[in-house]
């Protein structure tokens, strides 16, 4: 069973920084906790080149609702399914599950 996650940020292959220089993450976001060096879905951040976004949530860059989505072009599937699809946590996207 998959550890619950709860206020995880985000790692990103990418990144750019917005009109207020403010990092912010692009191309594919995976959930990151802060204080470990691994993905929810057990990806190792220096190996996989992915940066960290302690800034950032995860909420925040759900295409579907979240406000720093811009440059996002892919949210992982095994990260999303580890931090916030069950009813009983906060819904991070509106009422149109997909199928
Ligand atoms: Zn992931």
């Amino acid at each position: 069973m998959r550890k619950r996650v709860s206020g995880a940020a985000v790692a990103a292959t990418g990144t750019w920084t917005d009109p207020d220089g403010v990092r912010m993450p692009a191309g594919e976001v995976h959930a990151w906790e802060r204080g470990t060096n691994q993905t929810v879905c057990r990806l190792q951040l220096s190996r996989q080149g992915l940066t960290r976004f302690p800034h950032v949530t995860w909420a925040d860059v759900q295409p579907a609702t979240g406000r720093d989505a811009d440059a996002v072009t892919s949210v992982c599937r095994r990260c999303a399914a580890g931090t916030g699809t069950r009813r009983d946590e906060k819904p991070w996207r509106r009422e149109n599950p997909r199928p």
